[in-house]
């Protein structure tokens, strides 16, 4: 037998976390790492918040699971936290980001079909994004390297170039159901959509009778010194799918909607085992309690102006490994002028400084929204080791 027990998908790094404090993360060995990755924008309030682990602690002891063929005080709870504060009327739990997505498409397409519009079923997607790695998701995404040796793909998705409106309508035609996008593409590089595309966006589909699905799975709750990246646009989507940070670790995802877009949402179209449980609920209702306590999405946002023009200081003393620095609030990107990757490894082999690569040589830089002044002094201080010591590798 040469296969390994955890069938080898990933590429796994020698790192191998046993623990997490706050924004450091213990290795087997003792090592420390600053964690500027949380788990890829998972770890939102860092890895050791007490509330977060209170919170699953109590609902643990008190009741787990149930099926969602009873009542949900627990669902009801955060789902009414949810509409409270999004354009939503309605919530679907889900246990993860491509299930989150899974939702939206569907929701999507019951809105024209359950009108007896049948032939609207094909979503506009965008160049290099990231939906998940379901069948439906890789087939919302243009990306080859996610779909060879899985196809056929699912039909209804048609491709357009990010942030180009005058692409997006040509991909319009008598089968469009509506356009999913990520307001700030995360795998795909942290680009930020303009202004412009999105409220186009809005705008096409308000003139066409189209949904606005926003994947805010990796962007969404808090990242950017929002709740949601939609609202820096001042444009709401109809439906929205959601993951990453909100369960904080715990694995919880939603798609939220208006009542007019879930209206083909009804009894038995759709479902889920796990999703909504009573202790993926409390998970989500202890990182909202956070994240909505008041100062803490304007803590964000100045964080976030903070480190951005300090990496904008720093990237001027090495015009030649680094171009810019782009996105919003703690969801930041350095687009590289050489290799991203090679670099990423050096700070996490020999800096231990933990971020995350991404499309476009670009370095994602997502800390825990919880830091502070000393773990940003500390990601300085091992980024500009990483870059003086750093020697880009031949070829
Ligand atoms: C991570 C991600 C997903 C998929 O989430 P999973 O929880 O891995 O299924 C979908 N969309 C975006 C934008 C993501 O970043």
């Amino acid at each position: 037998m040469s296969i390994s027990p955890l069938m080898p998908v990933y590429p796994r790094c020698g790192v191998r976390p046993v623990r997490g404090e706050h924004c450091h993360l213990i290795d087997e060995d003792g090592t420390r790492y600053l964690d500027f990755a949380s788990g890829i924008a998972v770890n939102a309030l860092g890895h050791s918040h007490e509330g977060l682990i209170g919170a699953i602690k109590q609902q643990a002891e008190t009741l787990m699971h149930v099926s969602n063929l009873y009542g949900s005080p627990q669902g009801e709870a955060l789902a009414q936290r949810l509409v409270d504060n999004t354009f939503a009327d309605t919530v679907f739990f889900t246990n993860s980001g491509a299930e989150a997505v899974e939702c939206a498409i569907k929701a999507a397409r019951a809105y024209h079909q359950s009108a007896g519009n049948d032939e609207k079923f094909e979503l506009i997607t965008f160049a290099n994004a990231f939906h998940g790695r379901t069948m439906a998701t890789i087939s919302a995404s243009n990306q080859d390297k996610m779909h060879k040796g899985f196809m056929p793909l699912l039909p209804g998705f048609k491709y357009a170039e990010f942030d180009s409106l005058e692409s997006a309508k040509a991909q319009m035609g008598p089968n469009t159901a509506g356009f999913l996008v990520e307001p700030i593409q995360g795998e795909g590089g942290i680009r930020p959509a303009s202004d412009e595309f999105i409220r186009g966006l809005r705008q096409l589909a308000d003139e066409n009778d189209l949904m606005l699905v926003f994947d805010e799975v990796q962007c969404g709750v808090a990242r950017t010194g929002a709740l949601y990246a939609y609202e820096l646009y001042g444009v709401e989507p109809d439906i929205l799918a959601t993951a990453k940070g909100i369960g904080g670790g715990f694995p919880l995802g939603a798609c939220i909607a208006t009542e007019k877009a879930a209206r083909g949402m009804t009894f038995g179209t759709h479902g889920s085992t796990y999703g909504g449980n009573p202790l993926a609920m409390a998970a989500g209702m202890a990182v909202l309690d956070a994240v909505l306590e008041e100062g803490f999405l304007a803590d964000v946002t100045e964080k976030g102006e903070r480190i951005r023009s300090r990496l904008e200081q720093f990237i001027g003393n090495y015009p030649d490994l680094f171009e810019l620095v782009r996105g919003k609030g703690l969801m930041l990107g350095l687009k590289m002028k050489v290799e991203s990757r090679p670099f990423f490894v050096h700070l996490r082999d020999n800096h231990q400084l933990l971020t995350v690569a991404a499309g476009d040589n670009t370095l994602r830089v997502l800390p825990p929204l919880v830091i502070g002044d000393a773990e940003i002094d500390e990601f300085f201080d091992k980024l500009s080791a990483g870059a003086a010591d750093y020697t880009i590798p031949e070829g």
